[in-house]
Order: structure tokens, then C-alpha cells, then sequence
């Protein structure tokens, strides 16, 4: 799960990590109130969207010359001017992709005076298992970008979990980013607090991008973003609720309100699976066949009508899929059981393409009976590679 750069940047400042001041808005004159509140003359507007690289994105509605989504503003009467042109418009960044995001939320912070940007992020790396840290002078910009042209300019630094965080670790940190004195010794505390926070929330990735000095000498954090491990979220109901469902694709909020393992994809097959692996092989024979599933989908191994109907209409909801393969193992559930839920689901939603379905398992010949007698034109298979052949060859004579 993402949240916004202001609530990630307050959870980051309950761990004595600095940030600039600033202040949420949802309207034009919430930012106005919010930049009052502010030292001033300077301040930045920020667009608030699940996404990077607003300050060189573009607003679809307004013109090419117009600013991004980051605006330094140096009066109040500024403030409210570029609130009032972000607001509600769409943002298209190199993260957001040609439909954009729209801007629902902007976050007033103080300007910062800065003397160098930098780069540092956090995250579990799966090659190792460990959370690395991973540092570099080349910050504000393209990290990618940093990494593919200049790798000598990124360090990484793994911490051993049974260890964890020692002094030597941030030594490593303030050395990477050739800082000395005072700030060498902020680097290294700063470093220390990041690690609590990410272990702490049980963070997936925390990146700050950048991280800056500013001319009076202080490390601040100037832009950040924060992902959380989905399955460790219910230790954490404050860091929950910070969810912003308008950011996410409304099919997998619609799925995880069921306990469905839901994944939209491009292609053109539906597809219905209990089990994670089952639900892979399905994928794999799809595309074996020559087609492409347009979602995984794993209904959990207590496949109820429920969930079943919840998944034909998640599945239904979406314009690009052409036909539908269901196959089921049904060990817990029976599959006379799965087979009645298919069919209630099926007539309940009025099914307008293809289903092809492929039970096995307990009481597997009664669910096929109940699939052959529902009047309904649903295709049984026998096998996983049968299930595959039919669907694509049904979707093809469809088109
Ligand atoms: P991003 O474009 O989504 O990564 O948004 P950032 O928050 O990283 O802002 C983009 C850039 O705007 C930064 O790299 C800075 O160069 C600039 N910027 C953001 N905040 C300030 C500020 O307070 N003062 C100054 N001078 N520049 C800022
Ligand atoms: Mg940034």
C-alpha cells in the first residue's frame, strides 16, 4: 500500500526526522490558510498524487508552458493561484502514464534554501534478504537514470537482521554522501531514525528523493515516498487508514474488499482460480494457447458463492475481457458446491461472453452436472490444457 508524500512525511517526523513545515489542502483556500500558517516568503505547492516526478509533469488541461506540480511560490496570492490551477486537474508524470492522475489533494510546505541534493532509499531486497540502504550524492534527479550511466555513484548498504542497525551503518551513509562534520553526523543519526521507522511500520520501501542540506546546514527530508507490506498492515490500523482508495485501480479495491487476489493485467481472458500457483499454471497455458489473461485472480482455498459471484462481476467489469476461464480444485470445497456458485454468479450477472470451466476434485462429476443441466452456455473442460484449448478457441469464434 502507497500513501501520500505529506502523510509519509508526518509519520517521519514522529522519529525526530526533519521535514520542512507544511501543511494538507483539499481546497484553494485550505492551501491559502495552510501557507499563512507559514513562515514564508517562499513556498512550494505539491501536487498530492500516488506518483513521482510531478515537478516536470504536465497538466493535461492547462497549456505546454504552463508549470508542473511542484511550484516554488513567493506570495500568498501565488499560493492560491497555483492551487487554484492544480486542483482537480490531471497530472501527467513519467509515473502516471498517458492517462494522468488527477489532483485531489495538494500539500503547502516552507521553501527550502538548498545547498545539494541527495538520494537515499530504503527497501527489502529479496536477492539478499535483507533491508538495504541505498545512497548517492545524485540526488533530485532520475535515479534510474544515476544507475545506468554512472553506477559508481550509488552505494548499497545491507543490515543483517539478527544485527540490525549499528553505528558502522551510518558511518557508511554520511561517507557514501561525502558529508563532513556537523552534517556527517546528522547523516549518520538520520540513517539510524529511517531504519527504526521502516522496521517499525513494516515498510516495504521508503525513498527520499531528495534528501537535502540546506545552506544553514540541516538535513531535511524534501520529498519522500513510503509503500507498506499489504500483509503486515493489520499491526498497523493508524498506517491503515491513511489508504486513499481514489489512487488505486477501483477493480483490486473492489477485490481486496472480498479477500480476493486480485491483479489487473492486459490481456483478453478472465481468469477464475483458487490457489496462487493454480492460478499461475492457468496464466502460463493461457499463453501457451497464444492468448493473454487480462487478470489474476485467486479466490482463496474457501471458494464461497460469495466470492465466486464477486469475482464473475470484478472479472465482468472489465471492458477488455473476452471470454472467462474458471478452473477450480475443489479440496475444501466441494465441487457441486463451486459448480452451484458458478451458476448462480453466472445467471446473477448476466454472463456475456464465453465461460469456460474446469472443476476436479471432490464430488467433481455432481458439479459438472450442475454446470450441463443450468441452461446456461457454459463450456466444462476436463483437463488444464483442455480448459485452455476451449477458452481461446471460444473467444475466437466470438470475434
Ligand atoms: P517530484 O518531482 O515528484 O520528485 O517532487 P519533489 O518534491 O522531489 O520536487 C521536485 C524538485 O522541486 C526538487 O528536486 C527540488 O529541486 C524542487 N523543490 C521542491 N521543494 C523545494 C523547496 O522547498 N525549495 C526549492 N528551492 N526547491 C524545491
Ligand atoms: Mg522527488
Amino acid at each position: 500500500m502507497n500513501i501520500h508524500e505529506y502523510q509519509a512525511k508526518e509519520l517521519l517526523a514522529k522519529y525526530g526526522i526533519g521535514i520542512p513545515a507544511g501543511h494538507a489542502a483539499l481546497t484553494v483556500e485550505e492551501a491559502v490558510a495552510g501557507a499563512e500558517k507559514l513562515p514564508g516568503p517562499l513556498y512550494v505547492v505539491k501536487a498530492q498524487i500516488h506518483a513521482g516526478g510531478r515537478g516536470k509533469g504536465k497538466f493535461k488541461e492547462l497549456g505546454a508552458d504552463a508549470k508542473g506540480g511542484v511550484r516554488l511560490a513567493k506570495s500568498l496570492d501565488d499560493v492560491r493561484k497555483d492551487a487554484g490551477e492544480m486542483l482537480g486537474n490531471t497530472l501527467v508524470t513519467i509515473q502516471t502514464g498517458d492517462a494522468g492522475k488527477q489532483v485531489n489533494r495538494l500539500y503547502i510546505t516552507d521553501g527550502v534554501d538548498i545547498a545539494a541534493e541527495y538520494y537515499l532509499s530504503m527497501l527489502v531486497d529479496r536477492k539478499t534478504g535483507r533491508v538495504a540502504m541505498i545512497v548517492s550524492t545524485e540526488g533530485g534527479m532520475d535515479i534510474e537514470q544515476v544507475a545506468h550511466d554512472t553506477p559508481e555513484r550509488i552505494t548499497t548498504i545491507t543490515i543483517d537482521p539478527a544485527q540490525g542497525f549499528m553505528p558502522h551503518h551510518g558511518r557508511a551513509v554520511a561517507f557514501a554522501l561525502k558529508l563532513t562534520g556537523d552534517l556527517n553526523k546528522q547523516a549518520a543519526k538520520l540513517a539510524q531514525q529511517l531504519y527504526t521507522a521502516f522496521m517499525d511500520l513494516d515498510c516495504a520501501m521508503l525513498e527520499i528523493n531528495p534528501l537535502v542540506e540546506t545552506k544553514d546546514g540541516k538535513l531535511l527530508v524534501l520529498d519522500t515516498k513510503m509503500s507498506f507490506d499489504s500483509n503486515a498492515l493489520y499491526r498497523h490500523p493508524d498506517v491503515e487508514a491513511l489508504r486513499d482508495e481514489t489512487e488505486e485501480d477501483p477493480m483490486e479495491v473492489e477485490a481486496s474488499k472480498y479477500d480476493l487476489a486480485y491483479i489487473k493485467l492486459d490481456g483478453d481472458i478472465g481468469c477464475m482460480v483458487n490457489g496462487a500457483g493454480l492460478a499461475m499454471a492457468t496464466m502460463d497455458i493461457i499463453k501457451l494457447n497464444g492468448m493473454f489473461p487480462a487478470n489474476f485472480l485467486d479466490v482463496g482455498g474457501g471458494a464461497s458463492k460469495e466470492k465466486v459471484t464477486a469475482a464473475f462481476k470484478i472479472i465482468l467489469s472489465d471492458p477488455a475481457v473476452k471470454g472467462i476461464l474458471v478452473n477450480i480444485f475443489g479440496g475444501i470445497m466441494k465441487c457441486d458446491i463451486i459448480a452451484e456458485g458458478i451458476v448462480a454468479a453466472a445467471k446473477e450477472v448476466n454472463l456475456s461472453v464465453p465461460l469456460v470451466v474446469r472443476l476436479e476434485g471432490t464430488n467433481v462429476q455432481q458439479g459438472k452436472d450442475i454446470l450441463a443441466n443450468s441452461g446456461l452456455p457454459i463450456v466444462s473442460a476436463d483437463n488444464l490444457g483442455d480448459a485452455a484449448e476451449k477458452i481461446v478457441a471460444q473467444v475466437k469464434q466470438a470475434a
